[in-house]
């Protein structure tokens, strides 16, 4: 995963989603990093949660649960 800022990553979010919401994101990316940071884990493997992707969709899940893919390696995820 490529680390990214909370502010970094809702302006690149914002190039393709015209309608956004920044406040609402941020918010959700801030407490899902949290939850993250304290171990929350996947709701369907039990694995470590992405807080990009549990932001964007609205239920913890990790990488692999969210895209249906394994490799992570060029996506972001957020750091507080
Ligand atoms: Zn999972």
């Amino acid at each position: 995963m490529i680390p990214i800022s909370v502010g970094g990553f809702v302006k690149l979010y914002r190039q393709h989603n015209k309608s956004l919401n920044e406040q609402e994101l941020k918010a959700s990316l801030r407490r899902m990093a949290r939850l993250r940071d304290r171990g929350a884990r996947c709701e369907i493997c039990g694995g470590s949660i992405w807080a990009i992707g549990s932001a964007v969709t609205g239920w913890n899940g990790c990488f692999t649960c969210i895209t249906g893919e394994s490799d992570d390696s060029d996506d972001y995820e957020v750091c507080l």
